[in-house]
């Protein structure tokens, strides 16, 4: 495995200040593959120093140039996509295709429209007899989580850089080998140096120091919404921007007249992806009383074809959790799922293997809205299906929790569908089985967060406007 024991700072790799490091491990073998430095609050602030002092250039620099690196950065994600991918399962565990097709291939997609974005946006526009600049925020402050660790970094990077921005970055302290490589390809691409610098650390030291630090403009934060809640505490107190990508517990509505199968089908295939650990996982079931039992064999039918395996073995489609942490977290919130009374119908808390952090493909029947794993991030490989009697009730459970991140319809027509998504709170929804769109702007109502990701949406983010009349 590639690794640093240094950091990405004003475009050279340099020592941590401090000597602490952090051990990062397979979670399928849980042997330690590497170490990092552990950053501290003042590599963060040499970090921001050398941010700052790139700014100006960078917000400068005309678009059309920062869209050639841009796509610059894209060929150097393409060219080593095989490497990311290894370099993902080796420290997530999902398996290899999926962390080839998408958490290595998507972030190449992702890139690559922004530097059509950067080339083709309206940084400038006439407003009667004003002429409005969108600008760059400044210096942005990013900290991402593990569960797509090379998509949550271009999520953030990519428009921050089309937008005339400086970026620094503390990834997950289980997921820094991912961000050293798009480190790398950073430098290889050719940007100026201080444009993006990289700490990696523990989110309570590095993390915190970085959010907190005076010469941040902007604070992007993806992760938990109880840490959320903290880095929007400290960038209000500071009167600084803040995005905020947090939880989910998303429902996927299936009205009588749907394809039930099909239904079923896609939704344990959902939350499988990844072993659960996606932010828009569709985690609640919402079927019509009367094909409740029908729905609830199929899902446990289909739940246990997804048998856990070594993430590098071809054909494995569900690895482990990311870390012993996270599979005692989600074994903990099955055993309370039956605690409270839902039906386990497939898998359950015991380990499947043993060896890694492995947690079984799990359905729960049974379930009912207030119950805690109908109201909780589970953040692992667990579906709890809920029963409604009409779509009145469908659509309170279906909006009953903190949560608004994504969502999903099916119905025999689509318009009947759409109907029923006007009315969900959250930020997305897929309609029979829509696929996901990278252009499409991504996050949360309610508690799922503030702002947008991705496309023109996502680059407004680090955009701020100065009006000057005429
Ligand atoms: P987390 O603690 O919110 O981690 C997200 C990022 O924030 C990491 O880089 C983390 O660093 C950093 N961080 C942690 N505490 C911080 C602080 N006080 N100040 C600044 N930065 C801080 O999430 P987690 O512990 O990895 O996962 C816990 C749960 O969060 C999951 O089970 C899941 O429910 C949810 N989650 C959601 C998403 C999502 O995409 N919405 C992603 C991941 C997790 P460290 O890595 O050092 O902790
Ligand atoms: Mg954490």
């Amino acid at each position: 495995m590639r690794q640093h024991d240094a950091m990405y700072i004003d475009g050279t790799w340099r020592s941590a200040e401090g000597s602490g490091t952090i051990e990062v491990v397979d979670p399928a073998g849980e042997r330690v593959i590497a170490t990092v430095p552990a950053g501290s609050a003042q590599d963060v602030d040499a970090a921001v120093r050398a941010a700052r002092t790139a700014l100006p250039g960078w917000a400068a620099t005309p678009p059309g140039e920062r869209a050639a690196l841009l796509t610059a950065l894209r060929d150097q994600l393409a060219a080593r996509a095989e490497e990311f991918a290894a370099t993902i399962t080796a420290e997530l565990g999902s398996p290899l295709g999926f962390s080839t097709r998408v958490q290595a291939g998507v972030p190449v997609k992702v890139v690559g429209s922004y530097a059509e974005l950067a080339a083709s946006y309206a940084f400038e526009e006439k407003v009667g007899n004003s002429t409005v600049l969108h600008e760059p925020v400044g210096v942005v402050g990013a900290i991402t989580p593990w569960n797509y660790p090379l998509h949550q970094i271009t999520n953030k990077a990519a428009p921050a850089f089309a937008a005339g921005c400086t970026v620094v970055l503390k990834p997950a302290e289980d997921t820094p080998l991912t961000a050293q490589l798009f480190a790398e390809c950073v430098a290889a691409a050719g940007f100026p140096a201080g444009v993006f610098n990289l700490v990696t650390g523990l989110g309570t030291v590095a993390g915190q120091a970085l959010a907190e630090h005076e010469g941040v403009d902007l604070v992007s934060f993806t992760g938990s919404t109880a840490v959320g809640r903290k880095i929007g505490a400290i960038a209000g107190g500071a009167v600084k921007r803040v995005a905020l990508e947090l939880g989910g517990k998303s429902a996927n509505v299936i009205l009588p007249g749907a394809d039930l199968a099909k239904a079923v089908r896609t939704n344990v295939a959902d939350v499988m992806r990844n072993s659960g650990q996606s932010c828009n996982a569709l985690t609640r079931m919402l079927v019509h009383a009367d094909q409740y039992e029908e729905a609830v064999a199929l899902a446990a039918a289909e739940a246990d074809t997804y048998t856990p395996g070594d993430p590098t073995a071809e054909g494995t489609r569900l690895g482990p959790v990311v870390s012993a942490a996270q599979r005692d977290r989600v074994r903990g919130y099955i055993e309370q799922g039956i605690a409270e009374g839902a039906k386990v119908v497939a898998g359950g808390p015991e380990a499947p293997l043993e060896t890694g952090y492995y947690v079984k493909p799990t359905v729960f029947a049974e379930v009912t809205p207030d119950m805690t794993i109908a109201q909780e991030e589970i953040f692992g490989p667990v579906l709890s299906i809920l029963r409604y009697a009409d779509e009145d009730e469908a659509l309170r459970i279906a909006n009953g929790t903190v949560y608004g991140l994504a969502g999903a319809v099916w119905a025999g027509d689509e318009a009947e569908a759409v109907a029923f998504a006007r009315r969900l709170d959250t930020g997305q929804v897929d309609i029979n089985g829509g696929r996901f769109n990278l252009l499409a702007p991504f996050g949360g109502y309610k508690q799922s967060g503030i702002g947008r990701e991705l496309g023109r949406h996502g680059l407004a983010e680090y955009l701020q406007t100065k009006s000057l009349q005429f």
